[in-house]
């Protein structure tokens, strides 16, 4: 079964006038980039307020609509088969071989749904529906007609040349990547943060992300992890500089240095500072967590309030109010979870205190943070000065 073109539908009615152009050549874009990796020649055009990707050679059709069902702004793929415009007699029967190749045997019921984009054809779109749709019922004895509610809906397009088209696969809706700006992913290798990205992305916004490595009391393969969760989140949003801070000596002393029931806020507000600093690098316009109210001690709303107090441009956090439970089935969903779930050591989770404060208040954070005032910029520089950066997903 070849067909020559996806129709690719895409919602978000309220985009208007100008804004419409920048959501369908973001589109366009996004669509040729997930293709790049697809084997085949595709050709991506906007016609009249519809997306096509025409496929004039062979192409693994499964493959291409496995790429395109990650492309965020795409609501419906709707595979069609293309035939020249020779007239209602040839159209009858170049409909009829879409049913026998598409639905053989058919015997449901079904509607045509004609539209005439070219006014030059002799008959209106009803009589084209009229006289296939006779056509089918001759030809296919189990099919009749159902015009309130059809189990096939054949759309027939009249253009350049005759689209037909019933089948429809489920796009991943939202925005496309690049037109909602771009932020900044705290990335560990827990289930939440590549989830929080992923949400992130699909409302159109371009992702870099930031992990904080603690050698050796993480290990090497605990940044591949982190690496291969940048992976798959790439696939949806599109390339990711990934920033790999060495955060080892920075833990030490404020392990060294400040109330162990505090650490991991504290540890928290430099992780948030470092991120705000390649925010500012990378002309990313917010920070982007995984954290969700009550999850552990570091994420009640106090706690949240205490790590927020460092920084200077909003923070988004898109699972904020989800269950545990919800966030896994996303992440099972877009493919992370396997990963996430690997048993290797978490930067947090070394250091963490037997009884973590719960209820920090942002005074008593600030206190204890100026015991550090002796070595922590100097440690804060070298952090930012052999910061790695890989480029994922280009
Ligand atoms: P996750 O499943 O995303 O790791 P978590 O439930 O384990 O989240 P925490 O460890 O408290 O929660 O981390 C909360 C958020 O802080 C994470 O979702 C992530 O955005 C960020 N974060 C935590 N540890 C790191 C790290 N080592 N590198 C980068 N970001 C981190
Ligand atoms: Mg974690």
């Amino acid at each position: 079964m070849v067909f020559h073109a996806l129709l690719i539908k895409y919602a978000e009615i309220a985009i208007k006038g100008k804004n419409r152009y920048l959501f369908e050549d973001a589109l366009v874009s996004r669509i040729k980039s997930a293709l790049k990796n697809v084997e085949g020649k595709f050709q991506v055009e906007k016609e009249s307020g519809r997306i096509y990707v025409h496929c004039p050679e062979e192409y693994d059709y499964d493959e291409t609509i496995a790429a395109l069902t990650k492309v965020f702004g795409i609501v419906e793929i709707c595979p069609v088969m293309i035939f020249e415009d020779n007239g209602i007699e040839r159209m009858g029967e170049d409909v009829l071989s879409y049913m026998r190749q598409v639905h053989p045997e058919y015997c449901g019921t079904f509607k045509i749904f004609t539209r005439r984009a070219k006014k030059s054809f002799p008959l209106t779109s009803m009589e084209v529906s009229a006289e296939i749709g006779g056509k089918i019922l001759d030809a296919m004895p189990g099919a009749s007609v159902d015009v309130h509610h059809p189990e096939l809906l054949l759309h027939i397009e009249i253009r350049d040349r005759i689209y037909v088209y019933s089948l429809s696969v489920r796009g991943p809706g939202g925005m496309p990547v690049g037109t909602g700006g771009r932020a900044m992913l705290l990335l560990s290798g827990g289930i939440d943060s590549p989830v929080a990205g992923y949400l992130m992305a699909k409302r159109g916004v371009v992702l870099d992300a930031v992990y904080f490595h603690a050698p050796p009391y993480t290990s090497e393969r605990a940044k591949q992890k982190v690496i291969d969760l940048a992976k798959i989140v790439a696939e949806y949003s599109g390339p990711i500089r990934l920033h790999v801070v060495n955060f080892t000596d920075i833990q030490l002393y404020i392990y060294e240095k400040c109330p162990h029931d505090e650490l991991t806020i504290i540890m928290r507000r430099y992780m948030m500072r470092i991120a705000e600093h390649f925010a500012g690098k990378c002309r990313s316009l917010g920070l982007v967590t995984g954290e969700s109210i009550g999850q552990v001690a570091s994420q009640t709303m106090r706690s949240l309030a205490a790590t927020n107090d460092v920084c200077t441009i909003p923070v988004y956090r898109p699972v904020i109010a989800f269950d545990k439970q919800e966030i896994v089935e996303i992440a099972r969903k877009i493919g992370t979870f396997d990963t996430s779930v690997l048993p290797y050591e978490d930067c947090c989770t070394i250091f963490v205190a037997k009884h973590p404060v719960t209820q920090p208040q942002i005074k008593t954070m600030r206190a204890s943070e100026k015991r550090l005032s002796e070595k922590i910029d100097e440690l804060m520089t070298t952090a930012l000065e052999t910061t790695e950066v890989i480029e994922i997903g280009e």
